[in-house]
């Protein structure tokens, strides 16, 4: 095992220095282009002095970023990815729990935080001493951060999850065997790179050598141009979120453009895959590889597979399979025991690929990053990851429900009660409810009190980003409460 994930790019820049790395629009990079930007960028921060420490990378969704991330890890510290979309208040939360020693950025207004900024620009960036930057990465580990990447927390501050280079390159070498990934293969990536899924697309590429083709935004509410640019580009591989997947079969652009000759493997992961529409999928590319991976970010993408290998009804639940290699999944019931036959219990993952916790903030790791509570003889922690599962009658694992109120809205992860809380903080409100519609798919937010509506959606605005922006604000004059006194939220579901 080597200790730091940019040693893949030496390997690769050296067997393919010529093959394309990462196509982004017009522009593109080769490995060997790859690396040096990376290298000189990694030269201005081990400059700074910096070590082990987090550094934000602020800039919109290109292949810079990809150079950003590599040029962290080339230094030795760890980078995490500010969405550059989110509200500027948003934005500050997240600064003041990952406290950078740098922002990198190509933004030139403002930016949020007093950390020192450096200014990227691809075209000028040159490398003059290699060797010192080689020098500061071998001083590294791989249970080293390699990024923090921050989800929703019901609390009202983003949870910034500590990943280290050893459990994305346990996680990839596992990926790279059992999808056998080839440097003839090209992957169309639509994951945001603030979402964990694009660990998968952006170090598969860098460890194998196959392409990574940024797809532009705009295609992904063209199904037909997505299709298209799929298919005239010879992408063999997608992982994206099912709501993706969703749209691109139910607008029937599947049956305009022919993919079954290019597209190889279908992989998706983030929320539950309708067999309606995987069908649809399946149907268009009969010799595919279709896989259903599921996982939180915080045990680095994904711990569990299932590679599709039987015929479903419409209304059938898709598996989420079994545990990937070197992971060890338990189904725990209430009693934190193992789970009887047929019995729900909460999925809970054990292995490499855990991360290390939440970034400054230990109370919030403690509830969830726990002792196996089946072992009671030397530390070991397992991720509790609040959803609850069970097994089928083939062993493998289905997919139920949320322990709590996480939901997944257009494939991102949401924490309910940061929106609560965040409302609840406004004057005039007195109380408040959010509630997911998983019918028509919609946030929608109960109020008490006199604030006006306008006031709330500006508010909202100006605190979240847009995906957790509920798109209905119903006010009450009372909300309903159980008997034990909390919101009713039964009844407020019932009502919508
Ligand atoms: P994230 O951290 O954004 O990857 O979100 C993780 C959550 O998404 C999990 O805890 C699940 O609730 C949900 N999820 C991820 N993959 C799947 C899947 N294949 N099927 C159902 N739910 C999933």
């Amino acid at each position: 095992m080597i200790n730091n994930i940019t040693k893949w790019l030496d390997e690769t820049a050296k067997k393919y220095p010529d093959n394309t790395a990462i196509v982004d629009g017009e522009r593109s990079v080769t490995f060997w282009e790859l690396r040096y930007k990376a290298l000189c960028l990694a030269e201005a921060i081990v400059e700074k002095g910096l070590f082990k420490e987090p550094i934000a990378v602020m800039m919109p969704k290109s292949m810079d970023v990809i150079v950003c991330f590599l040029g962290v890890a080339y230094s030795g510290n760890f980078y995490s990815v500010i969405d550059t979309e989110m509200p500027p208040a948003r934005q500050q939360k997240i600064m003041e729990t990952l406290e950078p020693r740098l922002i990198i950025t190509t933004l030139t207004e403002d930016k949020t935080g007093d950390a020192d900024t450096y200014q990227y620009d691809y075209e000028t960036m040159e490398l003059s001493c290699e060797e010192k930057v080689i020098e500061q990465r071998e001083r590294t580990c791989d249970a080293d951060l390699l990024y923090v990447l921050f989800t929703s927390g019901s609390t009202g501050i983003p949870k910034g999850v500590t990943i280290t280079h050893q459990s994305v390159m346990d996680y990839i070498d596992w990926v790279e065997e059992t999808f056998d990934i080839r440097e003839s293969d090209s992957f169309g990536n639509q994951a945001p790179f603030y979402f964990d899924n694009s660990i998968l697309d952006i170090y598969t590429s860098i460890k194998t050598g196959a392409a990574m083709y940024i797809i532009p935004q705009i295609l992904f509410s063209q199904p037909v141009s997505l299709l298209n640019y799929l298919k005239e580009n010879g992408i063999t591989t997608i992982f994206w979120v099912p709501s993706a997947l969703i749209v691109v079969a139910n607008l029937r652009a599947l049956k305009k453009v022919e993919l079954a000759q290019t597209l190889k493997r279908v992989l998706f992961c983030g929320e539950v895959m309708p067999n309606k529409q995987l069908n649809m999928w399946r149907k268009s590319i009969p010799d595919g590889i279709f896989a259903n991976l599921y996982g939180p970010t915080e045990i680095t993408d994904a711990c569990t597979y299932y590679i599709v290998d039987r015929e479903f009804e419409d209304s059938e639940p898709l598996p989420i399979g079994k545990a990937a290699r070197n992971t060890d999944i338990l189904v725990l019931n209430e009693n934190n025991c193992l789970v009887g036959e047929g019995e729900t219990g909460e999925l809970c993952v054990r292995g490499t690929s855990i991360s290390r916790g939440y970034y400054n903030n230990q109370e919030k790791t403690k509830e969830v990053f726990v002792q196996n509570p089946l072992n009671n003889k030397y530390i070991e922690y397992i991720y509790r990851t609040g959803d609850l599962v069970k097994y089928n009658e083939y062993g493998e694992l289905l997919y139920v429900s949320r322990k709590d109120f996480q939901i997944k809205h257009m494939g991102h992860r949401i924490e309910l009660g940061e929106i609560e809380t965040l409302v609840s903080g406004m004057d005039e409100i007195e109380h408040c409810c959010c509630i997911y519609d998983n019918v028509r798919n919609k946030i929608i937010l109960f109020v008490m009190g006199a604030a006006v509506q306008e006031d709330i959606v500006a508010y909202l605005k100006n605190n979240l980003p847009y995906y957790m922006v509920p798109s209905k604000i119903i006010q009450m004059s009372k909300l309903p409460m159980t008997a034990n006194g909390k919101i009713d939220r039964k009844k407020l579901q019932e009502s919508i």
